[in-house]
Order: structure tokens, then C-alpha cells, then sequence
């Protein structure tokens, strides 16, 4: 059997979250508007109406850059593409053609538990175009024009990606990056992050017939379509067959992708520079203002939480949900030890989840520090600490639950002989067990005894009581 390689690149556009669109002042968010509100002249291209660049956009582009590790472009410039059709009033999109204002870099991400480098080849700024409704049984299209002018950058990949799991992982890095930086909404549902993948497999070093895939809405499903069609295409190639050049979509139901259209003809959108807009001239200043309120990104804060232990799984899930991490890096400065920080990352992926999937949290790092500090201390146990965690994510400081609900662990070795003695009094039959060598007896009168102290004895010390009591 011949070795097919696999080949992906993939294409990224991101809409970005700026106030105002990108060449008018209309309301940029258009989420719960009615159609066809947030609109003006410009947008909808009248004659007479000048575009004028976001300033937010750009500089949400070099954010984007310097966090791909891209050379930004100091002389950049706007092109019109050319195509008719109902979505673009225009009659041309205003996109970068030959000067992107962001240039090669690349992203870095584990897969199967190695780094791997996956090139960037551009990054430029365009403008989004309108949405077509289609409405069911009718023989017309409705056109809204909110999402027309909404500010997108695209991301090209380099066709360096060679295996699904590497594919999902350059787009959930790219889109983490994104989020961290803050430049959009990143709801996928609304189409905030689309995709397109192209990939082609071939068993000789030129590259093989690619396939577009398109219309992908799960970074999941795009891993399952690529392994579909590295399946499928092998199977062509290995029965002698040649591979289509084709767009073909994902069934999510049938798991498994189907031919969308033919080869078109090659575009020719007639390329040239935007006559409305000057060259963009981007400055050292500009740069180094952005620069300077970078936030971490997410493969700093993926390296800082492998290095302190935490497993790939963990950092996904902390990378993931921004105001998780941020709880665990503000518990993590107030506990310090390693042992106690990995409780806290514990307490993060396991039991808080669900209470955050219930509704909004107002957990804080303090707080979980103060939770994890109890426990370790012997103040309360374990038990306790989960009892109580509801209402810690709900915005209560745990020392204050536990003063006001009297839950401080029983250490008292005074309190505890008094129970531990009563215990024993009404439990001969255990104690005649334990005598006879039955262990387990032991562990039924240590619950006896954490029932009867409602669970506040230490259970440490317990053990050691009755283990004194009936070797006596
Ligand atoms: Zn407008």
C-alpha cells in the first residue's frame, strides 16, 4: 500500500467586534437588530458616499499580527474585487490584494503531545458582505444588509498542516488567539469565525488535486470531514482514479462529506487599487502602541501551565474560558505551593463546571484560595469544602460560611472523646467484630462518629481516637 500524505491549508476569516464598521459609522453589532437598520449611504453604496478606514480595525489587525509573530506592513493599500452579485451593492468588495497589511508568521501548537510550527502566509483586512435569506417555499431571496461592511480579517494558512488533529488545533489556537486579543465576538453560531479547508492527499512530493471544503461550523466537525475525505480520496487514488477539484460540504447527520459544485471558472476579479482610499502608511508609533497593551497569548499561558505541571486536557479547558484562568491565576498568587495550586486547577475542571454551565459565576481566585487554605489546614474537610462550593461560586467568602454555619472541623480532641465514647457505648457488636479481626468494623464506627459530628469531625483523628479506645 502506497503512503498518502495528507495536505491542508485553511483559510480564516475573522469578523471583528469594532463599534463601527469598516468603511462607515454604522452600529457595527447587529446580533439582535431588526434587517436592514444598520445601515447608511456608504454601506449601501450610493453614488456620491466615500469609505473611510476603521481606525479600530487596523489596529486590531496588527494586535492580531504581532500575536502571529507577522511583520506588520508599513506601506499597505485597499483593492476593489470585483464580482456582481446581490450581496455586495458595490459591485465590488473592498479587500488588500498584493499588500496585506499583514504579512508570514506563524502559530505554534501541540499536537499529541508535540510543538509544532504551522506558517501563516497573510493576514488582510475586507469588508463582510450582506446576507441573502432564502425564505421556504418562496420564489424570491431577501436581501439584509446589518452584516454588509462588517470588519473581517482573513487568515491564510501555509499548507503546512499534514493531519486532522493538526488542522483542529491551528484553528482553535488561531481562534483563542483572537479571543484573547479581544478583537471579536467569536460567536461561531453568528458566523463571527467561519472557515474554509482545503486539502489534498498524494503519495509523491507535488501536491495532489485539492478539495474545498466549505461551510464548516464546528472546529470538531472540520476534524471529522478532513479525516472523511483523506479517507476518501486514498480509496479514489488507490482504485487508480483521479480526484475531482471540487467544493463539497459537510452532512453532519451522515458524517460524511458531499460534492457541493464542480470546478468553476478561474475568477478573474480584476484586481486594482481602491481609488477612494490612500496607501495606509502604518507607523513604528502605531505598533508600538499596540504593543504595549498586549495581553498574554495562548500558547505563554499554555508553555506557563505546562511548566507548573498541569496536563494538556487542564490547559485546553483553562485556555478555553478566559475568566477561568483568570480565577485560577489569581488563586495560584495567593497559594503559591505547587501542591495546593493543582487543587485549584482541580476544583476548576471538575466540580465547577457544572455550576458555571447552570449560570453566571462570581467565583473569585480569593475565594477558591481561601476554600483550597481551609482544607489544607484541617479547618474543614474535604466534605465540607464541596458542600459548601455552590454557594462560594455564588459570591460568598467560604471563611464566612463556615463561621456563620458553625462548619469548622472538629479537632478538638476533648469534644471528640465525648462522641467517640458514645459511639462505642451503643455499637457493642462492632467493637466485638473489630476484636474478632473484622477490619471493616472500624471504618463503620469512624462513619458513626462523622454522621453524628454531621460531618465536621477530622477524620484523621478520629481514627486515631477509636483505634486508642479499643486496643485499651
Ligand atoms: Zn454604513
Amino acid at each position: 500500500m502506497t503512503k498518502y500524505t495528507p495536505t491542508i491549508g485553511i483559510e480564516i476569516h475573522v469578523q471583528l467586534n469594532t463599534k463601527t464598521k469598516m468603511f462607515c459609522s454604522c452600529d457595527n453589532d447587529s446580533r439582535t437588530a431588526e434587517p436592514n437598520t444598520n445601515i447608511c449611504p456608504v454601506c449601501l453604496a450610493y453614488p456620491g458616499t466615500l469609505p473611510v478606514v476603521n481606525g479600530a480595525a487596523v489596529r486590531s489587525a496588527i494586535k492580531l499580527g504581532l500575536a502571529l509573530e507577522a511583520e506588520i506592513a508599513r506601506d499597505t493599500k485597499f483593492d476593489r474585487k470585483n464580482y456582481f452579485y446581490p450581496d455586495l451593492p458595490k459591485g465590488y468588495q473592498i479587500s488588500q490584494f498584493d499588500q496585506p497589511i499583514v504579512g508570514e508568521g506563524y502559530v505554534e501548537v501541540l499536537v499529541d503531545g508535540e510543538w509544532q510550527r504551522i506558517g501563516v502566509e497573510r493576514a488582510h483586512l475586507e469588508e463582510d458582505a450582506a446576507k441573502l435569506i432564502h425564505p421556504a417555499g418562496k420564489d424570491y431571496s431577501l436581501v439584509d444588509y446589518n452584516r454588509g461592511g462588517t470588519p473581517l480579517i482573513e487568515i491564510v494558512s501555509k499548507p503546512d498542516i499534514h493531519s486532522p488533529s493538526a488542522a483542529k488545533r491551528y484553528l482553535q489556537e488561531i481562534y483563542n488567539i483572537a479571543m484573547s486579543l479581544g478583537i471579536t465576538n467569536g460567536d461561531m453560531e453568528h458566523g463571527n469565525f467561519k472557515f474554509d479547508l482545503n486539502i489534498s492527499v498524494s503519495d509523491t512530493d507535488e501536491l495532489g488535486t485539492k478539495v474545498e471544503l466549505k461551510n464548516l461550523n464546528s472546529f470538531r466537525n472540520a476534524e471529522r470531514a478532513l479525516s472523511y475525505e483523506i479517507a476518501r480520496q486514498t480509496e479514489l487514488l488507490e482504485k487508480g482514479e483521479k480526484i475531482d477539484q471540487e467544493t463539497r460540504g459537510w452532512d453532519d447527520a451522515k458524517s460524511k462529506t458531499f460534492s457541493q459544485r464542480g470546478k468553476e471558472m478561474a475568477h478573474d476579479y480584476r484586481y486594482f487599487p481602491e481609488p477612494d482610499l490612500p496607501p495606509l502608511k502604518i507607523t513604528d508609533e502605531m505598533i508600538d502602541e499596540v504593543r504595549a497593551v498586549m495581553p498574554a497569548l495562548p500558547r505563554e499561558v499554555r508553555k506557563r501551565l505546562e511548566s507548573i505541571g498541569i496536563v494538556v486536557d487542564d490547559q485546553d479547558l483553562l485556555i478555553d474560558q478566559p475568566q477561568t484562568l483568570q480565577i485560577f491565576d489569581d488563586a495560584a498568587d495567593a497559594l503559591e505551593q505547587p501542591a495546593l495550586i493543582k487543587k485549584a486547577v482541580n476544583w476548576l475542571v471538575g466540580d465547577y463546571q457544572p455550576l458555571l454551565a447552570r449560570g453566571p459565576s462570581k467565583l473569585t481566585g480569593a475565594h477558591l484560595a481561601e476554600l483550597i487554605l481551609l482544607v489544607d489546614s484541617g479547618d474543614i474537610s474535604g466534605k465540607i469544602a464541596k458542600d459548601i462550593f455552590a454557594e462560594v461560586v455564588n459570591g460568598a467568602s467560604p471563611k464566612s460560611i463556615v463561621a456563620d454555619k458553625g462548619l469548622k472541623q472538629m479537632s478538638d480532641t476533648g469534644e471528640l472523646e465525648a462522641i467517640v465514647k458514645d459511639v462505642l457505648d451503643k455499637n457493642p457488636q462492632a467493637i466485638a467484630d473489630y476484636k474478632a479481626g473484622k477490619a471493616q468494623a472500624l471504618g463503620f464506627l469512624v462513619g458513626q462518629v462523622m454522621a453524628a459530628t454531621r460531618g465536621q469531625a477530622n477524620p484523621g483523628l478520629v481514627n486515631k481516637l477509636l483505634v486508642q479506645y479499643l486496643q485499651a
